[in-house]
């Protein structure tokens, strides 16, 4: 075993595929029980799109955090692994009718809505089917987040939420309708924040907002502030979990709750980013006329985030110490942003090596495609590995 991973039984494992630490899965959730348990009137959900690998939501689900949903598909997940349908939330900018229709069969705590087209048509579904169905609007806060752009959520220029100006006279309208209760508000700025000053900025805004509601006694009894806590991927062995005391303290201190109001989060990569890795092996080490390329087993339909958004992650030469080498790490696929990483310094590697591609928990093999007809990766757990 070199580090923190169980080397033998890897050794028999085909690769590509992803490593789950579930040890350190476990410690997540329970700190994220004791931090967040501090404040009574908060209430944790998983957000699915994350990682749906069943065993992992098995895990969360016994923690007994919620379920955060972006699709039919992801509430069939979460009630397989046995979230609690009414701790199950359903947010997206186009849901389809199918997909509304297990949402509402399933009596799911709350759709989170994003436009009145998508009111009426929830009101009208529930409608024909007798029951009333609970609805947050999500509100585009017109708060930046100092993050990527492609996973900035909060600007006016995005495509997600019902704008400011917008938000009293759509749930006036949402009051009227019979099969429609009116619950809360959500909110989600981005993703990979690591800044506490973006979080004190939504909760100044959200502050304001109760204010007007207030003002014309429209009651809130839910707020969502959804996810974005990011994850340390440049240091995965000194910071393996985020620093949520100061996540959550940062809410308690600015978001002015109002009594009997519950403050909801929907955490992904905060949760599953640190306790994943893709294992892969060498294939070829090629020395080029510039550099040398380690070409590994794994790529970007296995793991698309650096290819995608330019994702740092951490990697390592998992079989071999030897003296530090720079490499470019590649993947076999036929596209040139196929590259994990450039001028690296790894452990000198050989064919049969194996490789790990840390913080890839989140957003990784739940993203894979079967792009070139490539197999998609399996997912194991410390349990799985003998
Ligand atoms: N909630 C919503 C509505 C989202 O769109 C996302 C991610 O895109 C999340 C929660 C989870 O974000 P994160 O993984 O950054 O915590």
């Amino acid at each position: 075993m070199k580090g923190i991973f169980p080397i033998e039984g890897f050794k028999a494992m085909e690769t590509p595929f992803y490593y789950y630490n579930t040890e350190l899965l476990r410690q997540t959730l329970s700190t994220i029980n004791i931090e967040a348990g501090k404040h009574e009137q908060f209430r944790v959900h998983y957000a699915i799109k994350a990682n749906a690998n069943p065993k992992l939501l098995n895990i969360i689900s016994h923690a007994g955090l919620g379920a955060d949903c972006v699709s039919g598909g992801e509430i069939k997940a979460a009630i397989d692994a046995g979230f609690s349908r009414d701790k199950i939330v359903y947010a997206g900018v186009g849901k389809s009718d199918w997909e509304i229709n297990i949402g509402i069969d399933n009596e799911i705590q709350c759709f989170n809505v994003e436009s009145v087209p998508e009111l009426e048509v929830i009101n009208e579904i529930a409608s024909a089917r007798g029951k009333v169905a609970n609805v947050a609007f999500r509100i585009n806060p017109n708060v930046g987040a100092h993050t990527h752009a492609n996973i900035t959520t909060g600007l006016a220029e995005n495509k997600f939420g019902i704008a400011m100006r917008d938000m009293e006279n759509v749930i006036v309208l949402s009051l009227k309708m019979k099969n429609i209760n009116f619950h809360g508000l959500h909110f989600h700025i981005g993703s990979q924040i690591l800044d506490m000053g973006d979080f004190e900025a939504l909760c100044n805004r959200i502050n304001d907002l109760l204010c007007q509601l207030e003002r014309h006694h429209i009651k809130v009894e839910t707020i969502n502030v959804g996810g974005g806590l990011g994850v340390d991927y440049r240091h995965p062995n000194r910071m393996p979990m985020p620093d949520f005391k100061a996540y959550f303290d940062t809410y308690a201190k600015h978001l002015k709750l109002r009594e009997g109001q519950t403050l909801h989060f929907e955490l992904g990569r905060a949760v599953v980013a640190q306790c994943g890795s893709l294992i892969t092996k060498v294939l070829y080490v090629k020395e080029g006329a510039t550099k040398k390329f380690v070409i590994v087993d794994a790529g970007m339909t296995d793991l698309i985030r650096p290819a995608l958004y330019n994702a740092y992650h951490k990697i390592e030469n998992i079989t071999y110490d030897g003296e530090k080498q720079t490499y470019d790490v590649v993947g076999p696929i036929c596209e040139s942003s196929d590259v994990f990483a450039k001028a690296i310094d790894l452990d000198e590697c050989h064919r049969g090596d194996l490789i790990a591609i840390r913080s890839a928990g989140a957003y990784g093999e739940i993203m894979a495609s079967q792009y070139n007809c490539r197999r998609l990766p399996s997912g194991y757990v410390t349990e799985d590995i003998r």
